[in-house]
């Protein structure tokens, strides 16, 4: 079983340029206001989520094992999902 992650966007640093959203669909969707949000962690694969991380051009998508506290500074507002990934 593949692990739990931790996925959330700071709005702070997000320029809504959908890179993470095509990488990973099933993960990111812009909301209205053109911000990426996190709203389903475990609907693509880690490497899928980790490519879209990896790819943000303002690195505002912060990746964290659901199994240990959070390392980052995520702001109280940002949605954070734990989920399992299936696969
Ligand atoms: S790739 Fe980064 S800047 Fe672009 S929409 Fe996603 S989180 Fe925002």
């Amino acid at each position: 079983m593949a692990r739990a992650l931790r996925v959330w966007v700071d709005h702070r640093r997000c320029v809504g340029n959908s890179m993470c959203e095509a990488l990973a669909p099933a993960v990111f969707r812009l909301n209205p206001n053109r911000q990426s949000e996190a709203f389903n962690p475990a609907g693509d694969s880690e490497e899928k989520v980790m490519e879209a991380a990896e790819s943000c051009p303002v690195s505002a998508i912060f990746v964290e094992n659901a199994q240990t506290p959070a390392a980052s500074d995520c702001p109280s507002e940002l949605a954070v999902h734990d989920r399992q990934f299936d696969a």
